[in-house]
Order: C-alpha cells, then sequence, then structure tokens
C-alpha cells in the first residue's frame, strides 16, 4: 500500500511548552487515520505542521514522497484544521465560490460537495442561519472542493450533538468508501474507534502507541470467569503467568488477558487445577479503556 504522508521526527516547542516532540509516524493511502488524545497533547500542532501553517524546529514530513510546496501536492489535500470561517450574510453557495476561486475549481464542484455533506437543498441559505453541525459539514464541503485524495480534519465532531456527530461519522465513512485517505484529530475515543483504520495515541506530543485500530483493540483482552471455588480459581490465576491482573467484582473474576492468551488457556489452567468454570466471557477492551491505561502507564517526560 502506498504512503501518502511519512513524517519523521517532527518537533515544536512553544517556549518551554512541549507541543509535538519527535514525531513520526505514515499514513497509507485510503486509510482512515487518527490522531487521538486529550486536550494540549499536541494534535493541532501535528496537523498544522503537515500543512504548513506552523513551522517545525525539527524533522520532515512528506506528502506523496514530495516536499508540501512541491507543485500539485497542495491540490491533492484538502483540510480543515481551524474552526470553518465563512461570511455570515452569503449563502452556502456564495462562501463555497470564494473558496472554489482561490483553489481554481469549476463551480460546478460546488454542487458535488454540497450533496456529499447533505446541504444542496441549503445551498440559498445565509451561513448565519446554520446549525452548529452544518457550519462543520460546510467546513468539510470546503475542503473537499477540488475532489482532493486526501482530507486532513481536525477534531471534525467536536462540540456536536450525537446526530452531528453521527452525520460527521456518515460522511467520513462515505468518503473513506470512495478511495480518500482521511488524517483526522479527535479527543472522542469513540468515534476514533468507530471510524478510523488506523491510530496514534498521543501524550504530551509524543506517540506513545499506533496501529491498526483492530490490532490495538485485540491486545490485551479481558475476560469474565465465574466458578463455586471462586477463591482458588482467584489464587490459581494471581499465580499464573496467563493475566496481567485479576480483580474480583461480586461472585465474578474480571481477568486481564497478556497479549498470547486465549480463553481456552484459562478454561484449561482451571481445568487442570480441578476448578470447573460455571462462566467463561471474553469482552474486548474497548480503546477508551487501553487509552486511559496507556496514558495512565507512560511516564510523564514533561
Ligand atoms: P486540543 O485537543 O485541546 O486542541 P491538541 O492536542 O490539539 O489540544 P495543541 O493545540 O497542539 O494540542 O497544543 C499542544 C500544546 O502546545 C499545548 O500545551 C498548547 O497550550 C501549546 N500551544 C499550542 N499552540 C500554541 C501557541 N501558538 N503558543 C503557545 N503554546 C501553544
Amino acid at each position: 500500500m502506498s504512503i501518502v504522508l511519512s513524517v519523521i521526527g517532527l518537533t515544536r516547542y512553544y517556549g518551554r511548552i512541549r507541543a509535538v516532540d519527535g514525531m513520526s509516524f505514515t499514513v497509507s493511502r485510503g486509510s482512515v487515520f487518527g490522531l487521538l488524545g486529550p486536550n494540549g497533547s499536541g494534535k493541532t500542532t501535528t496537523l498544522s505542521m503537515v500543512m504548513g501553517s506552523v513551522i517545525p524546529q525539527s524533522g520532515r514530513f512528506y506528502w506523496f514522497g514530495n516536499e508540501l510546496n512541491s507543485p500539485s501536492v497542495y491540490t491533492k489535500i484538502g483540510s480543515l484544521i481551524e474552526a470553518p470561517r465563512f461570511y455570515p450574510y452569503l449563502t452556502l453557495e456564495q462562501n463555497l465560490l470564494i473558496i472554489a476561486k482561490i483553489k481554481s475549481v469549476g463551480i460546478n464542484d460546488i454542487r458535488r460537495v454540497l450533496k456529499i455533506v447533505r446541504l444542496w437543498d441549503r445551498r440559498s441559505s445565509s451561513y448565519d442561519t446554520l446549525s452548529l453541525g452544518m457550519k462543520q459539514r460546510l467546513g468539510i464541503a470546503g475542503a473537499l472542493l477540488g475532489n482532493p485524495e486526501v482530507l486532513v480534519l481536525d477534531e471534525p465532531a467536536n462540540a456536536l450533538d450525537p446526530e452531528g456527530i453521527a452525520d460527521i461519522r456518515n460522511i467520513i465513512r462515505e468518503e473513506s468508501s470512495r478511495g480518500r485517505t482521511i488524517i483526522m484529530a479527535s479527543h472522542i475515543l469513540d468515534e476514533v474507534e468507530k471510524v478510523c483504520s488506523h491510530v496514534a495515541i498521543m501524550k504530551k506530543g509524543r506517540i506513545i502507541a499506533d496501529g491498526p485500530v483492530k490490532e490495538l483493540l485485540a491486545e490485551g483482552d479481558i475476560l469474565i470467569v465465574s466458578a463455586r471455588e471462586l477463591e482458588k480459581l482467584q489464587a490459581v490465576l494471581e499465580h499464573s503467568m496467563l493475566v496481567t491482573s485479576v480483580s474480583r467484582e461480586n461472585d465474578t473474576l474480571v481477568l486481564s488477558l497478556k497479549k498470547e492468551t486465549s480463553p481456552k488457556d484459562i478454561n484449561e489452567l482451571a481445568f487442570h487445577e480441578g476448578v470447573i468454570l460455571t462462566r467463561l466471557e471474553p469482552k474486548k477492551k474497548t480503546l477508551e479503556t487501553q487509552f486511559l491505561e496507556l496514558v495512565k502507564q507512560e511516564p510523564n517526560n514533561a
């Protein structure tokens, strides 16, 4: 799979504040890549650097193997980093016409992008009559003008209600299914889990874990087990090499499995020790649980 963006050791401090420190990652064509991190972890600064609006102090990045200022690179990327800026009294069409002119895009494309974000029916409304979610969708429409290969979005669902979040999610999914590569920053774990194929988890300007969302989810599953001889089972498991933690919740044990452990291994161990399990229920850890664990485990380098 070809690489759309490669970032190597990107670093940006603001005075003594470490915004981004030695970030390295690659984004493959066709992926939905999520930069996930709590507030202030450096997501916006990272996206601003790769879009050329913030200058890195060190490090490099390449779009399609080229510098950002190479001819034709800019036209392949559509971005929405800051809150969308539009003229309040102009209509949606008039606002997009301005962007189309700046991007040297034919006016026919306005219809296409307004349909994608489901605002075609509102094309003659003035911008200030739109809801927050509609304004965000119009921002995405602006980024989609010119049909760029890559869409870069900073917190696209921020501050939206559940319906607004679902609208953005659907647009991202549809655009991804059309083959567009999407790079998005978010602190909403659930959103990343639902729409992203790949994720890089950030803490204080650094990546602390990254990879395919499915693989991250596959690591360290949780298993709920129960048995009549619960104390004995707990003791056996606590002394086994199969789990990273055992905690008791009423009449069940909640096990955090090591990466290589399967529920079958737990069943066999219990059986071998003469304990018959009355419950064996695997549960995938949500990305949120993992995210919180990772952020907690990582030593604080600030
Ligand atoms: P949020 O989700 O809150 O937008 P973020 O993950 O996008 O956060 P950044 O906005 O990149 O994080 O900020 C990273 C750090 O850099 C923060 O400590 C922030 O205060 C600081 N920072 C960002 N921009 C500037 C600036 N122009 N001047 C000074 N400090 C800045």
